[in-house]
């Protein structure tokens, strides 16, 4: 879902990105907008809307600044209908730099909110929730935005920044991974809580409004989760290239083998996918529980090839593991032809992906870093 981003352009070399829900989120507002006061009130909720992404990009420099401070860069800022999310190419280890990072993004929202205060005065009445009616409103409401974006991402939820300053707390006791476990369980913990009260509340009281909160809730419980199992991914394969988890004792016939002949010569067992070559190289893959349905159907004169799969992906050897595996479990394919500078070196079987790195673990156990 992450996937449907419209590139904008680039801001100090980072790509600014908006993901296409967004795009509902400015329908919306426009509606709410015209049902306020008309063109005039489109034209204010949907400027006021394009605003607050303003800020939440801000906010996105924020951390993208301080991290650039020690070496990490932003690869691209995703701006999303709950709010913003910088990538970096790394997340330091070292607590006081997380802190730091996570800090700089709300530090954004407090000075702005400072210097909109000092430049146009502090008003009673700030219309945080709702759409400025009017321009004279804007600074207000921008005022009570940064506010509660500054303060709202303090809130220890993990993925969110105050989350990310627990972790790097939690580091100071626990290893990177427990501790991200733990900040991600306490983050869902507090998120589950305040979704369930603002369900309870709207069902009871029934004010508009507090459904989104939930919603913006589960969405963060959903975010701990996803980069909880982000991070064990990556301790789990760190260090480690597709070569490590790679066969070179492959079964590969050439593409007219009878099914017949194939299960002849594998001794009556298909325990592996097969690989159909040529001198071109694999042309073709066939899943063992294919070969064993065409020959319980009775196809044992047919080529091989007309049980294969022709259209395939291969992996690169040296490829980092934590990246490919992610890929893979999102694509339907369970079988790669591996190759190294042009060779074909090898098979790796998705499957049995785990199992290796697990025996890797056993033979050489790693330190947690
Ligand atoms: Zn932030």
């Amino acid at each position: 879902m992450l996937r449907w981003s419209i590139a904008l352009f680039r801001v100090f070399g980072i790509r600014l990105e908006v993901h296409a829900t967004f795009v509902l989120l400015l329908v919306a507002a426009g509606w709410l907008g015209a049902s306020n006061g008309g063109a005039a009130g489109v034209v204010s909720s949907v400027s006021t809307v394009v605003l607050m992404f303003v800020i939440v990009v801000l906010h996105e420099l924020g951390h993208a600044f301080a991290a650039s401070r020690y070496g990490i860069r932003a690869s691209r800022i995703l701006l999303l209908p709950i709010g913003g999310m910088a990538e970096f190419d790394s997340i330091p280890r070292q607590p006081r730099r997380e802190i730091l990072i996570a800090l700089a993004g709300p530090a954004v929202n407090f000075l702005l909110a400072g210097l909109i205060a000092l430049f146009f005065g502090w008003s009673n009445s700030p219309s945080a929730a709702g759409t400025p009616a009017n321009w004279a409103e804007v600074p207000d409401t921008l005022l009570a935005v940064n506010l509660i974006m500054g303060t709202f991402n303090l809130l220890p939820a993990f993925p969110m920044d105050g989350g990310r300053v627990l972790r790097a707390l939690l580091g100071l006791r626990l290893d990177y991974l427990a501790a991200t476990r733990w900040a991600a369980r306490i983050g869902q913990t507090i998120a589950l809580t305040i979704a369930t009260a603002a369900v309870t509340y709207e069902l009871v009281a029934a004010d508009n409004g507090l459904w989104l909160l939930a919603v913006l809730f589960l969405f963060i419980a959903y975010g701990a989760e996803t980069e909880y199992r982000f991070v064990r991914n990556r301790e789990f394969y760190a260090g480690l290239i597709v070569a490590n988890v790679t066969r070179s004792d492959y079964l590969a016939f050439p593409p007219a083998t009878t099914v017949g002949a194939a299960f002849a010569t594998l001794r009556h067992t298909v325990s592996q996918d097969l690989l159909l070559i040529e001198a071109t190289g694999p042309v073709g893959l066939v899943p063992r529980s294919r070969l064993a349905a065409a020959l319980r159907a009775g196809r044992e004169h047919d080529p091989l090839s007309r049980h294969a799969d022709h259209e395939f992906s291969v992996l690169q050897a040296e490829w980092s593991l934590g990246p490919v595996v992610a890929d893979l479990a999102r694509g339907k394919q369970r079988f790669f032809p591996v190759y190294s500078y042009g060779r074909l070196i090898g098979v790796c079987d998705t499957g049995r992906i785990d199992e290796a790195v697990r025996l890797i673990h056993h033979i050489a156990p790693r330190r947690n870093r």
